[in-house]
C-alpha cells in the first residue's frame, strides 16, 4: 500500500508540474535503463518537465516513471538511484 501512496503523492507533483535536480537525476538512469518500456496508459501521459521518460513504466516493479521518479519516498528496484 505504501507504493501506491507513493505512486499519487508523484502524480499530485506531476499534475503541478513540478520537477527538481532529483527528479532529473532519476530520469538519467531510467532513460538508459532498459527496463524502461512504453506503457499502456503512460503513452498517453505527456510529460513536458521530464521529457525523457515520457510516456514510460518500469518493467521490474510496473510504475509509471512520471509519478515514481517524482515521489522522494521510491526509489529504484535494481539500485540505480
Ligand atoms: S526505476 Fe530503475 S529499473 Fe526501473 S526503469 Fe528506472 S532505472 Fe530501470
Amino acid at each position: 500500500m505504501k507504493q501506491v501512496s507513493n505512486i499519487a503523492q508523484g502524480w499530485g507533483k506531476y499534475f503541478k508540474g513540478e520537477v527538481g535536480a532529483l527528479e532529473k537525476e532519476r530520469a538519467k538512469e531510467c532513460e538508459q535503463c532498459p527496463e524502461a518500456i512504453v506503457g499502456t496508459f503512460e503513452r498517453f501521459m505527456p510529460d513536458n518537465s521530464l521529457k525523457e521518460i515520457q510516456g514510460l513504466k518500469c518493467n521490474i516493479c510496473k510504475c509509471p516513471l512520471s509519478a515514481k521518479l517524482r515521489s522522494k519516498n521510491e526509489s529504484c528496484p535494481l539500485g540505480k538511484w
